[in-house]
């Protein structure tokens, strides 16, 4: 079993842990209305609702979680969770770069 998958159960729990060393909001893809949403946490939670539409550059990669949640892909906020990546993935339905 992986990281990320080590990482899945219970994780419900500790959400507002998780949020709050989130990086998003320093990203260039971030933007208002996806902090006046308070939107945060898009590996887990999935992509943004309707707030980001334009792929400005992730910054995923450097975020403590990345590691520490063992996520493989990244821009999270477009493409979805990294659950839902790696089903899509899994399936070819989709490319990731
Ligand atoms: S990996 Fe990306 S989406 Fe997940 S908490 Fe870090 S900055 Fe936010
Ligand atoms: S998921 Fe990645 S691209 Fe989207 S806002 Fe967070 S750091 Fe930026």
């Amino acid at each position: 079993m992986d990281t990320f998958s080590e990482a899945l159960p219970g994780i419900e729990k500790k959400i507002p842990e998780l949020k709050s060393q989130c990086i998003c909001p320093d990203c260039p893809t971030y933007n208002d209305c996806a902090r006046n949403g308070t939107e945060l946490l898009y590996c887990i939670e999935g992509r943004s609702s309707t707030c980001i539409t334009e792929n400005l550059g992730c910054i995923c990669p450097v975020c403590p979680l990345t590691s520490e949640l063992g996520l493989l892909n990244l821009t999270f906020c477009l493409l979805g969770s990294e659950q839902e990546q790696r089903s899509l993935k899994s399936t070819g339905k989709i490319q990731i770069p």
